[in-house]
Parts: structure tokens; C-alpha cells; sequence
């Protein structure tokens, strides 16, 4: 397999530490809010990085850490007027609850920075020892100088960086290029006893010390959105370099940034989306879909025409599927499903994951699949061929109950039409209207729910 390594700025031939296993780390949220849209694409793509693996024959283990305290996390606690414990607690399973409409799969170990306050203390009293790293006033800084390779994952040198540097900058730096270890607490802030004094860590060492205690000093690799690279994995590698003199990761994979209507996405744009917002509008596989048809490492521009595109190309597949099995498909003959294409999409995976070409092999086994021309028992092994492909990019996540609604495509959105029709007249205060269109609906069989997002339906089984 080929993977795109950001250190050498080219394609290498993957080769693992050790045989059939990957370590795998990738950055995980910051809990002070929802996340958004463009951290789903990361999370996304490193899920389906480690199915592939998985689907390889590789044993994976898969760390991504929660960073649960951060500037970001208290300048939160006093925007909602709750504390920094409680921020954390509300976004940590606000995180899961969407990972899991998402349809990713849980990491292996998903470590809190909190958990490990002694070791990232170690680590930095290490460096500070190896005089990497120095204190002034409270906080501790990384001496970038004292380590000749700096900037070579990101591609900047000292130098630039000093002639860049605004003069008011923090005056305690040795140099601009020096980095946050620790910090020194303000009155009212959490803070955890060091040799420097009160104060916090810097989110940079947190990683170091998550991925290191779970995967060993080098482990395979290392992934996050390509924002991450500077200054937080520039960053990460030199304390990591400092003290074992060893890579931290063999591969560094960053995927693309994810634009809005062709604007980079900000808050103050009003072009800010969270994850949990799209998933209210589109289903997950839609956005899983919209995603993965695009190499992971372009940019990507998120529009509305594009998801409601994916939406249906998903469903393409679920129909292909339903044409020939029904709900009580058998697992076992997914497994053993065999296929000339199988090869032709491991091929395009192992192209550093081209998931956009993987894609169209799924498109070419549901066409056979729903081939009337075929034999039935030809377009069945497609069809498990299908699923079974199809699930190493994450899909068919529900594929029993997709299957056993045998509601026409059709009929459903009638219904939806009516529903919508009904939201209307309840938004105008026409009950009657109301009462009447959920009356008629309910005579037919279809039952309504009302709650304050909207209303959902369900045919009652006869
Ligand atoms: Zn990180």
C-alpha cells in the first residue's frame, strides 16, 4: 500500500514496524463545543483508514485523544457561566453521541488529557533537564533552536519565522519560533502543582504523551486535517525528537481542508457549521459518501446540491441491493463473497486511499446486482460483494432494516410531502387542517410523532 507521507512530500510503500499490526494516532476534539463539519472529514477518513487496514488482515490500533482542557474550554466555562469541568463533561459526550451518527467506529483507546497530567509534566520536566526547553516566569517554553531538523514536517525555517515575528510579541521568548510547554495560571483558572509552578499544559505535549503511552515511542501513523501540521505536529515531533531521537510517527497523513460554498468556513463568515447540524439534515452516510468521493487529501467544498447528490447515489446503492436480497441475508455469505473487482478495489485503497475510485467499484457491483439480464444468484454474490466492500468505507451501516422497509422510494417521499405539507398548517396555528391531514394519515397507517425539530413517521405494521 501507498500512502502519502507529509515528511517526505511524496508516495512511499508502507511498511509497518511490525508485521499485521498498525498503530495508528489521530488528533481528536477539543470538548469546548460542537465540532464542526470539516473535523467530521477527518474523523471520517481515519475511520475508514483503519476499516481498510482491518480489511487487510491487520490487527489496528487506533488512538485518539480527547483534549479536555484548553484556553478555548475556559473562555467557554465563562461564556455559559458553568465550569470548566462541566464544559468538558457536556461536549465530551456531545463528541461521542455525534462520532456515533456519524457511524464511526470507536477508537481503541481514547485517552483524556486530564488522565495524564503527571506524565505531560514528566515529559516536560524532561526536556527542560535536556535543556530543550527553559522557564520564564512561570510558564516553560521549546527552545526551537536546540533542535537542527525543526521545521522539517511543515517546511519552516527559524528564520522565516523571526523575520515574521510581530515585535510585541511574548517578550519571555527566547525566539519567536519558541513554543508553549506550560502555562502559567490566571487567578480563577484550573490548575494542576508542577516544578514551575500552578498552571496547565500546552496542547501540544498532551498529544506527544497520549499517543507515546499507548502505541511506543514510534509508531506508525500519525493523522489530523492539514491545519494540523504547523505549528501543532511541527510541534509535537520536536519534543518527541528531543528526548528519544527517534521519528514519532513513520507517516504523517493529512487530509485536505473543507470549504464552504468556496469560502474557508469561519464563524464570523456565518458559514460555521457543526457536524450535529448537518446530520439533522442529511442522513450520515450521505455525508460519509460526499466525503469519501473525493481524494482525502483535496480541498473540499461543501455544498448543499453536492450532499443532496450523495444522498441519492446512496440510496442508488441500498436499491441495487434491495433488487436482489431481502432482510434475511446471510452474513457468512458476505464473508465468503469472491469477485475480480475485489482486486481492482484494493487497488485503488492502496493508491493512498482513493476512496473516489473504490466508490466506482461499488457503482459497477451494484449495476450487476440489479442486472435482470444476470443470473439471480450471480447479481446475489454482487450484491454481498457489495456489502462487503461497501462496509470497508463504513456503509450499509443499517443495512437489515434498510432492507426489511420494503416502502417504495415513491410512496416515501408522498409522505414526506404530506408531513411538510401539515408542518405548514401547524406553523400558520391551523389546527384543523393539522388535525385532519394526521387523522387521514393515521387511517392508512402511518403514525405520526410531533417534537419540537419536526415530525417523523412510521407505518404501523398490520
Ligand atoms: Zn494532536
Amino acid at each position: 500500500m501507498k500512502i502519502y507521507n507529509t515528511m517526505s512530500r511524496q508516495k512511499e510503500e508502507f511498511q509497518p514496524l511490525e508485521p499485521g499490526r498498525l498503530k495508528l494516532y489521530a488528533c481528536g476534539p477539543t470538548v469546548y463545543n460542537y465540532f464542526h463539519i470539516g473535523n467530521a472529514r477527518a474523523f471520517v477518513v481515519f475511520d475508514v483508514l483503519r476499516r481498510y487496514f482491518e480489511h487487510l488482515g491487520y490487527e489496528v490500533i487506533y488512538v485518539q485523544n480527547i483534549t479536555d482542557i484548553d484556553d478555548r474550554i475556559i473562555q467557554q466555562s465563562i461564556d455559559e457561566g458553568i465550569s470548566f469541568h462541566d464544559v468538558a463533561a457536556k461536549y465530551t459526550k456531545a463528541y461521542f453521541e455525534d462520532c456515533a451518527a456519524l457511524g464511526l467506529k470507536a477508537p481503541s483507546v481514547q485517552p483524556k488529557a486530564t488522565d495524564v497530567m503527571p506524565e505531560i509534566i514528566a515529559l516536560i520536566d524532561k526536556l527542560v533537564q535536556l535543556g530543550n526547553a527553559y522557564e520564564a516566569g512561570g510558564d516553560v517554553y521549546f527552545a526551537a533552536q536546540t533542535l537542527p531538523q525543526y521545521g522539517a514536517l511543515s517546511g519552516k525555517k527559524l528564520d522565516d519565522q523571526l523575520a515574521g515575528a510581530r515585535v510585541e510579541e511574548n517578550a519571555q521568548k527566547r525566539h519567536p519560533a519558541d513554543f508553549t510547554l506550560w502555562k502559567k495560571s490566571k487567578p480563577g483558572e484550573p490548575v494542576w502543582q508542577s516544578p514551575w509552578g500552578e498552571g496547565r499544559p500546552g496542547w501540544h505535549s498532551e498529544c506527544v504523551v497520549m499517543s507515546q503511552k499507548y502505541l511506543g515511542e514510534t509508531f506508525d501513523i500519525h493523522g489530523g486535517g492539514v491545519d494540523l501540521v504547523f505549528p501543532h505536529h511541527e510541534n509535537e515531533l520536536a519534543q518527541a525528537t528531543a528526548i528519544t531521537g527517534k521519528p514519532l510517527a513513520n507517516y504523517w497523513m493529512h487530509n485536505g481542508f473543507l470549504n464552504i460554498d468556496g469560502e474557508k468556513m469561519s464563524k464570523s463568515l456565518k458559514n460555521f457549521f457543526t457536524a450535529r447540524e448537518i446530520l439533522a439534515e442529511y442522513p450520515a452516510e450521505a455525508i460519509r459518501f460526499f466525503f469519501l468521493s473525493k481524494h482525502y487529501r483535496s480541498p473540499i467544498d461543501f455544498n448543499r446540491e453536492v450532499i443532496e447528490e450523495s444522498d441519492r447515489a446512496v440510496k442508488t446503492l441500498y436499491a441495487s441491493l434491495k433488487s436482489i436480497l431481502s432482510a434475511d441475508f446471510s452474513e457468512d455469505e458476505i464473508a465468503s463473497s469472491a469477485n475480480c473487482l475485489s482486486s481492482e478495489f484494493d487497488a485503488a485503497m492502496n493508491d493512498d486511499l482513493n476512496t473516489a475510485k473504490a466508490i466506482a467499484v461499488l457503482f459497477e457491483l451494484a449495476k450487476s446486482a440489479r442486472n435482470e439480464k444476470l443470473h439471480d444468484e450471480l447479481r446475489k454474490n454482487n450484491a454481498y460483494m457489495l456489502i462487503k466492500l461497501g462496509r470497508v468505507l463504513g456503509f450499509f451501516q443499517n443495512l437489515r432494516a434498510e432492507l426489511a422497509d420494503r416502502t417504495p422510494d415513491l410512496s416515501r417521499q408522498l409522505i414526506d410531502l404530506i408531513v411538510a405539507y401539515r408542518m405548514d398548517a401547524r406553523a400558520a396555528k391551523d389546527w384543523a387542517a393539522s388535525d385532519r391531514i394526521r387523522d387521514d394519515l393515521a387511517r392508512l397507517g402511518i403514525e405520526l410523532k410531533d417534537s419540537r425539530e419536526g415530525s417523523t413517521w412510521t407505518i404501523k405494521e398490520k
